[in-house]
């Protein structure tokens, strides 16, 4: 099942795709929901940031080839830090290249939206509290995060969190092929098996830390081959099992 939300009548609603068409969502996708009407196709539909988080929980470092390129140690227990919400962006929508940075990187991760509210969560039970699976770019301002020494301001930029198209429901996120384009060419390609810490011991080891309500996101890390972007490239997050995340990079224009 996928679920989007995206603009309509009165304001965001979310829906479900069947062959194409998307069908507005009566109730409560957090709890029980059903088929409303249809809405149209897909290809007709402007689509949004498929849930709304309280707050974002990243992890750094989650493949070991990622964390050689960046002569980092492979971390012995998750690396966590926070996005914002308000960097959030749906597909489609535009990265804004801040002026103050001369490095912007694109990140290709999976990213897993909580279901219901999760804390001190066995890794055994994990996977109950995840409602789906959607494509992420965790977008960093390379040489702030180099500058700062940590990493709130790299990584928190409005328009940095691209998150989409959708929520794909009841996937086995365990072994997909995740793969980040750039103007059409490859830049990263990877498996999410490959992740040092999967899915069930991150949720395991924030929810130790701190309550995830539902809608919130687990960016679970990106692979080798992160690279800078420029404005009026085109970059794609695609995720086996989900879809592509497709957004560009623009200078914010001056009367905005
Ligand atoms: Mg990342």
């Amino acid at each position: 099942m996928k679920i989007v939300r995206f603009v309509w009548k009165n304001g965001p609603q979310y829906g479900l795709i069947e062959k194409n068409e998307v069908y507005a969502i009566m109730g409560d996708i957090f709890g029980d929901f059903e088929r409303g009407e249809r809405v149209g196709p897909l290809s007709e539909i402007q689509l949004l940031a498929p849930c709304t988080p309280t707050k974002i929980v990243a992890v750094g470092r989650n493949y070991a080839e990622h964390a050689s390129e960046m002569q980092s140690d492979v971390p012995t227990e998750p690396l966590i830090f926070l996005k914002p919400p308000s960097a959030v962006v749906g597909p489609g929508e535009v990265i804004v290249y801040p002026p103050i940075s001369q490095r912007v990187d694109h990140e290709a991760e999976l990213a897993a939206v909580i279901g219901r509210r999760a804390r001190d969560v066995p890794a055994s039970e994990a996977l109950n509290y995840v409602l789906g699976y959607t494509c992420a770019n965790d977008i960093t301002a390379r040489d702030l995060q180099c500058k700062d020494g940590q990493w709130t301001r790299s990584k928190s930029f409005d328009t940095f969190c691209p998150l989409g198209p959708w929520l794909a429901v009841g996937l086995d996120a365990n072994d997909l092929t995740i793969e980040c384009r750039v103007n059409g060419a490859v830049k990263q390609k990877s498996r999410t098996s490959r992740m040092i810490f999967p899915i069930t011991e991150l949720i395991c080891y924030i929810t130790q830390v701190m309550t995830l309500e539902p809608g919130d996101v687990i960016l679970t890390g990106t692979p080798a081959g992160v690279g800078s972007l420029q404005p009026g490239d085109r970059v794609e997050v695609e995720i086996e099992g989900i879809g592509v995340l497709e957004n560009t990079v623009a200078y914010r224009h001056h009367n905005e």
